[in-house]
């Protein structure tokens, strides 16, 4: 009997909003220890919450990049427990009316095509840190996290492998990035993804009882915590007996899960409207305007690269692999029109320097203008395209502009042939045998006077040029 494994998600993703859901403390990652909370999101008791305008375009638009349905009507519950790092005891959640339901996402698993259904999206609030300290055995709560806006991504159980949860959590980080909507850094604890996962022969009616894997830090984890949770549950259902329904956590050291709750455990959290947070009805030129804010998505942006500008699909599908790159791309393009030689330089050097740890998106020392730039004058002849790599080299060391590393090193292109003549005369003395040879139809040493030029000239002149004077001093 061979067993195949069905997984279904739970995604939460914190929302780049400047506050927080409820009340307008700061929403920014780090901070001093409860640096960055009031009476609202600390939980005290008579305040009011008002609900953050942005969090719920932030919803919508998630929504929409993953094809969902949006609620006309939208409603706030309190889903009811007690945690140390969740001071009122209770979380704002949504229960029976989400703002996001029946969606979909395509996903492309090593070449094959596959759709998975999203169940809902629903808009909640964050819970604070707990920070253990083993030299005082205490814990400490951080409560600044405490309200960060959090959309909740259910998908159905439409995965079948670890590889298809991987390629879809890499599509959902780019539709958030690109939407503009989650920075979705998993380290810092904005992505976060939860796991069921259950084992059946292929067509049963029911599906196998289920386990949940929780706290999953990394896609790393996430791979190997399912390759773990199959081969542990096919060895139970091989040996006769039963997998137990349970909360389960991965230990990353050891590549192995273990029991973090029970059922017995599972709580009722006795949903109820929150009085405080009127629902919303939404209008249809509302959701529209939401709609058209979005920016372009990442399939988007490929198509035009490849049907418009005639880069090849693999080239395109690296340049939206990575928003940063993907705008940088796009703005170079403003200042020069040349998207496959743009797109050349991208991916050979400036992409082999972050390769090398040299260059990091996020902290390029220069513009998409400058950049650009560079190319351009390797394009139009004014430097020799030789150089572009160690003048790319020292304006990532330096931050200058392209014009002034040529400056600094004298890389300018000379347009003067008495100097490109002067140096081939000079190399026909040295070298008369090779320039016999040529004139009795031995065509191939041009390669090696051609190389000796070029070494004399050290990138002043183009190849084109020099190339020409060669030529014409060889046959004339
Ligand atoms: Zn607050």
């Amino acid at each position: 009997m061979k067993l195949y494994p069905t997984i279904g998600l739970e995604i939460h993703a914190e929302l780049l909003t400047k506050s927080k859901v409820f009340c307008t403390c700061s929403a920014e990652f780090g901070g001093e220890p409860n640096s960055r909370c009031c009476p609202v999101c600390s939980g005290m008791p008579g305040t009011l919450p008002v609900l953050n305008r942005t969090a719920v375009e932030y919803i919508i638009k998630a929504g929409y990049t993953m094809n969902c349905k949006i609620s006309r009507f939208t409603k706030w519950d309190r889903k009811n427990y007690f945690y140390p790092d969740l001071p009122k005891a209770y979380q704002i959640s949504q229960m029976p009316r989400p703002v996001c339901l029946d969606g979909y996402v395509d996903i492309n698993v090593k070449g094959a095509e596959k759709r998975i259904r999203i169940n809902r999206i629903h808009l909640e609030e964050d819970a604070g840190k707990l920070v253990h300290d083993e030299s005082t055995r205490s814990s400490l709560a951080d409560y600044n996290r405490c309200g960060i806006p959090l959309i909740e991504i259910v998908t159905e159980p439409d995965f079948h492998s670890a590889d298809d949860v991987i390629a879809f959590l890499e599509k959902i980080k780019l539709l958030l990035q690109y939407a503009g909507i989650c920075d979705c850094k998993m380290e810092q604890g904005s992505l976060r993804c939860d796991v069921n996962i259950s084992m059946a022969p292929k067509d049963a009616d029911k599906l196998g009882t289920r386990a949940e894997l929780k706290n999953l830090a990394s896609l790393k984890a996430i791979e190997r915590a399912i390759d773990y949770e199959i081969y542990r549950q096919t060895e139970i259902i091989e040996n006769g007996e039963q997998v137990e329904q349970e909360t389960r956590r991965f230990n990353d050291s050891t590549g192995e899960t273990s029991t973090l709750r029970s059922k017995e455990d599972a709580q009722d959290y006795r949903y109820f409207p929150d009085p405080d947070i009127p629902p919303i009805i939404f209008t249809e030129e509302e959701l529209d305007e939401i709609k058209t804010s979005l920016p372009k998505m990442p399939e988007e942006r490929k198509e035009i690269y490849v049907k418009q500008y005639g880069i090849a699909a693999k080239d395109a599908d690296i340049i939206i692999s990575n928003k940063l790159i993907c705008d940088f791309y796009e703005k170079c393009l403003e200042t020069y029109n040349n998207p496959k030689s743009v797109a050349n330089f991208i991916l050979g050097e400036l992409m082999r320097r972050i390769n090398l740890g040299e260059a990091d998106m996020e902290t390029l020392p220069f513009g998409a203008k400058e950049f650009a730039e560079l190319i351009m004058l390797g394009d139009t002849d004014k430097i020799n395209k030789s150089n572009s790599k160690n003048i790319l080299r020292e304006m990532l060391e330096t931050g200058d502009t392209p014009q002034a590393v040529c400056d600094r090193n004298d890389y300018w292109v000379k347009e003067d042939s008495g100097a490109i003549e002067a140096v081939i005369n000079e190399i026909f003395e040295k070298n008369p045998q090779a320039v016999e040879q040529y004139r009795n139809g031995e065509t191939k040493v041009f390669g090696f006077l051609m190389g000796q030029a070029n070494r004399a000239l050290k990138g002043q002149a183009t190849p084109n040029a020099i190339k020409a004077m060669l030529e014409s001093k060889l046959n004339g």
